[in-house]
């Protein structure tokens, strides 16, 4: 098989500690150049890829060599704007989350892929994760029955602040952490989505998002995030027709009831739980999903397919972030002009 010549766009942290341990360890993948605007940081690349080309920017990059896909993590920014110069040239577009900074943006980024039938990605790992592999396996099996209703809790504590230039530290949280939470509603809720009910709570510099969401599948999910919390904590349940409800405990422990369940040893028992965890030896990567998430995007490069986190499959969870920094910008303004009258029902938002 002939290798996927790479470069890499952004040699900053994540680059470093996930990305890059990721790709090394890829077979028929081969990094051949690198970019940074920073010199010191683009070099660094030379220990662990001696004597590729480094280049400052991604402009030069594309001019002087020739690269099948660009892997880049930097600000969305630069995501938008070296993804718009790579599809541009045929080339094929991986870059982490956020992609871009806006729905607009990503309306334009996935009009840019398909009139030039290049492959994208974006790097929702989570969806890749073994934990959450092994959830959707499991949710999709016959004797789970159909999936009815989602809950994700996804605590965190940061950003607090607005981040990349933004002017709103609630985007900055959606783009940065929320992102994958509703990537994963999304994912689990199968089908269109059809509506969206965010609500945004501020107390001093922090954030407490919840929503509920209805797929045309008919699953619903319900939502609860933001930067209150006193450390990261994922919780996720998905509940079915057949009254089986699964759990997963950060990212980790996997705990599934049954009103009835029989083996061989047990013969049938009533109110069965069962559990499951990644293997001790698994691989960080793998576990993580940043290695699976690659591999299934150079696939596709490879066969000229379709990659399922694609920028295409982000524009739903781009709709949520919309609606929900709408929600905020429209309470505001009620606050403002009503503040006197209290809201009875929060409404939901146009998609
Ligand atoms: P970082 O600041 O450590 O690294 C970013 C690098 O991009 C820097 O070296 C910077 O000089 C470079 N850069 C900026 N603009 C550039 C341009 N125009 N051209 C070339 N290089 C440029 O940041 P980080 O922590 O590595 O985060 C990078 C991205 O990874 C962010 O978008 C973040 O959201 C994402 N990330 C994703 C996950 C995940 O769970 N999937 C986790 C952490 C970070």
């Amino acid at each position: 098989m002939t290798a996927i010549k790479v470069g890499l766009v952004g040699i900053g942290a994540q680059m470093k500690e996930n990305l890059l341990p990721s790709l090394l360890q890829m077979p028929d993948v081969r990094i051949i150049a690198a970019c940074d605007t920073d010199r010191a940081r683009v070099t660094e690349i030379h220990r662990f890829v001696p004597g590729i080309p480094v280049k400052d920017s991604v402009v030069d990059l594309l001019k002087d060599i020739h690269v099948d896909a660009l892997v880049m993590a930097g600000p969305p920014q630069m995501h938008r704007e070296a993804a718009l110069l790579a599809m541009q040239r045929g080339v094929a577009a991986f870059v982490e989350k956020p992609p871009c900074s806006t729905l607009a943006e990503l309306e334009e980024l996935v009009d840019v892929a398909n009139r030039h039938g290049v492959v994208t990605g974006v790097g929702m790992n989570f969806k890749f994760a073994k934990p959450i592999r092994q959830l959707r396996e499991m949710t999709t099996s016959r004797e789970f029955g159909d999936t009815l209703f989602v809950q994700i809790n996804h605590y965190a504590n940061k950003p607090r602040t607005p981040l990349w230039g933004l002017d709103s530290s609630l985007r900055s949280f959606l783009l940065a952490q929320a992102i994958h939470t509703i990537d994963l509603a999304v994912t689990f809720g199968r089908g269109e989505l059809i509506d969206v009910r965010p609500r945004v709570q501020r107390h001093s510099d922090g954030l407490i998002v919840n929503g509920d969401l209805t797929f045309s599948s008919g699953v619903t999910a319900s939502l609860l995030s933001g930067t209150t919390f006193p450390y990261f904590e994922f919780q996720m349940k998905v509940v079915s027709s057949t009254s089986t409800m699964v759990e997963l405990d950060n990212l980790w422990n996997m705990t599934v009831h049954e009103p009835e369940h029989g083996t061989n040893v047990t013969g049938v028992a009533k109110r069965w739980r069962g559990t499951w965890q990644p293997g001790p030896l698994d691989s960080g990567y793998e576990r993580s999903g940043y290695y699976g998430e690659l591999l299934a995007f150079f696939d596709a490069v490879r066969a000229r397919g379709c990659f399922e986190a694609d920028y295409a499959s982000l524009l739903p969870t781009y709709r949520v972030i919309e609606a929900i920094c709408q929600e905020e910008t429209e309470s505001a303004f009620e606050g403002l002009s009503l503040r006197s009258q209290s809201r009875s029902e929060h409404t939901a938002i146009a998609l």
